[in-house]
């Protein structure tokens, strides 16, 4: 028996052992190293196995499932918050065991517990550092996945949406580059602090409450300049297109960085299950492959993953074996979308509208073909006979019906950069000898910004022969203004998400007016795209909108639909 006490008393581990009625009658010396008390200051004390001051509340069932424990099992074991004597908290591991006597009855409790804190903390530190990024302090890759896998099982059993967001920053080696790596990554901490931000800044009221097993909405840095979001409230598609304009907003006003000012911009590609994907890696996969189309077409904006970026190589050779033939063979077609003066109701131009018809009569739409004849290089010959036809239509429905309209033709990022663009424009306007300024061509903001010198020369030269320009899908693109009045453009097309979009109308209403003031100020006329109702259409007047154009107004339209729509006008 001495030996065995002796042993106790060596022990690193505190010793309690207390009655039937659980009061503690012994306690080893390491229990008063570790708990503060000493012995004579707790014995006679019912304590067993709680602490003798409280750590906290919600300690109070777990003394009752220990009590449960030890009445049902004789034996509990497992970790909880004690507080020293001085007052600071630390975390225990604990065994209690219940001792029985020789007729069954209870005779005594002993419990021996260590301290774990430190030892607990070396784990989080462990966790943080295996789980999370340590410039950013975001979820690193290894959790995104974790948790991506874990959204994927909930949103399959629940039948709902899942949605991930791919982001990677344009230009950050550049930025890099010019202003250093320290600097470079302090920019990332900022960058990392407004993505976290922008996405903690969601409705969590609501959302709580509709939420069980889900976590919320998650950003991680995946490593260098990219980021990862995993969206497990969406509802729709278009939720995780609000989040990506939120991200690119959050994006948009300058970082100010060691003194230095700062634009950022970023690319994004969007997928979205169950849509296009049926496991986690492969939404994954999604994204990054709308997440490069996106860095290829229009940096600065953001694209959904779409079946056609897809393609297998065979079905791409196929297409473009289509295209080439159909160019060849003239199967396109022009149809012609009226653009309305706001102020006086009448037709004042048109937009040409790429299409494709089908053998079996169904029409292809450009959004379908134009990136494959992007990517082949077909662009440039299909948009030669664009701008011819087109000009040749709008002479001839002005033979026809006495209206000389104006007319807009998008041109595409691959045709904005080519070489030949000025003389086959030049070329076009003199075969046709129409007024240059009735002639407007369409570019997206994010062409932009692709070669900011090159692309303001080429406006200017292009304004040189008389056309006019058009910023067209304006605000979905890059959206620094400061370049705005840089580039020799008369036209702002305002997207026509802002202008119908009824999920937010009264932040696209705020928007919407603010371009139209924005355009005004600098000069720049302004046309509304997108018009699908009586409700818009009124309240774009009542902003000054210059120009309408929408279903609501009409719908793009072979040219003899609109030669007898403009007759029709005229006679009413
Ligand atoms: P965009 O230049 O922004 O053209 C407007 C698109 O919005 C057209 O789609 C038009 O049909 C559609 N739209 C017009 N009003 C409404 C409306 O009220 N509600 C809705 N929901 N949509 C409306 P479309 O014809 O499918 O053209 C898609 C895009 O393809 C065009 O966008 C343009 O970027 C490109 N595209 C079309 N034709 C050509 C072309 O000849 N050359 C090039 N390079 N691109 C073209
Ligand atoms: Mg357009
Ligand atoms: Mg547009």
């Amino acid at each position: 028996m001495q030996l065995l006490q002796q042993i106790v008393e060596r022990l690193n581990h505190a010793v309690v052992l207390t009655d039937a009625e659980r009061a503690i009658i012994y306690v080893n010396p390491a229990y008063e190293r570790l708990t503060g008390y000493r012995s004579s200051e707790v014995i006679g004390i019912a304590s067993l196995p709680g602490p003798l001051r409280r750590a906290g509340e919600q300690e109070e069932a777990l003394y009752e499932q220990i009590w449960h424990a030890l009445d049902t099992q004789r034996y509990w074991e497992g970790e909880l918050w004690d507080r020293h004597a001085n007052g600071s908290p630390y975390l225990k591991h604990m065994m209690v065991e219940r001792i029985e006597d020789g007729a069954g009855n209870t005779s005594h409790y002993i419990a021996i517990f260590h301290n774990i804190t430190e030892k607990n903390l070396a784990e989080e530190e462990l966790e943080r550092l295996l789980h999370y990024d340590p410039l950013t302090n975001l979820p690193n890759r290894l959790l995104f996945r974790n948790r991506l896998q874990h959204e994927f099982q909930v949103a399959r059993r629940h039948r709902s949406h899942a949605g991930v967001i791919l982001l990677n920053l344009d230009r950050f080696q550049q930025l890099n580059e010019t202003f250093g790596y320290n600097t470079g990554d302090r920019l990332l901490k900022e960058i990392a602090s407004r993505l976290e931000e922008c996405i903690r800044s969601t409705d969590l009221v609501a959302r709580q409450q509709e939420r069980d097993e889900r976590d919320p909405d998650l950003v991680s840095r995946m490593g260098g300049d990219d980021f990862a979001f995993i969206l497990s409230e969406i509802r729709k598609p278009e939720d995780a297109a609000l989040v990506a304009e939120r991200l690119l907003n959050a994006l948009a006003p300058p970082f100010v960085v060691d003194d230095e000012e700062i634009f950022v911009s970023a690319s994004m590609g969007i997928a979205i299950y169950p849509q296009n994907a049926t496991s986690s890696d492969e939404l994954l996969h999604c994204a990054e492959k709308a997440l490069f189309q996106t860095k290829a077409s229009g940096p600065g904006s953001y694209r959904f993953f779409a079946e056609e970026n897809n393609l297998s190589s065979a079905q791409r050779v196929r297409l473009e074996t289509a295209l080439r033939r159909g160019i060849q063979q003239q199967e396109f077609a022009l149809h012609y979308q009226p653009q309305v003066d706001l102020a006086t109701g009448r037709v004042s131009g048109v937009e040409a509208l790429l299409r494709w018809p089908q053998s079996d009569g169904a029409m292809r739409s450009p959004a379908e073909f134009i990136p494959i004849a992007e990517d082949t290089g077909l662009i440039i010959p299909l948009g030669r006979w664009v701008l011819q036809q087109a000009l040749a239509d709008i002479l001839a429905i002005e033979q026809q019906t006495a209206v000389s309209l104006r007319i807009s033709v998008n041109l595409s990022a691959r045709q904005f950069q080519h070489p030949s663009l000025l003389q086959e424009v030049a070329a076009a306007l003199e075969h046709s000898g129409i007024d240059p300024a009735r002639l407007e061509l369409e570019i997206t903001e994010s062409m932009l910004m692709h070669h900011l010198d090159e692309a303001r020369a080429t406006m200017g030269k292009l304004r040189a022969l008389g056309t006019r320009l058009a910023i067209d899908d304006f605000g979905t693109g890059y959206s620094s203004l400061a370049y705005l009045q840089e580039f020799p453009v008369n036209t702002l097309k305002i997207d026509r998400r802002f202008v119908s979009a009824p999920s937010n109308a009264q932040t696209s209403n705020c928007i919407v007016c603010a371009v139209i003031g924005l355009g005004h100020g600098l000069g720049l006329e302004v046309v509304a795209e997108g018009i699908e109702s009586e409700a818009q259409l009124v309240g774009l007047q009542e902003a000054s909108c210059d120009v309408g154009q929408g279903y609501h107004l009409g719908r793009p339209m072979p040219m003899e639909a609109l030669i007898t729509l403009l007759q029709d006008r005229a006679a009413d």
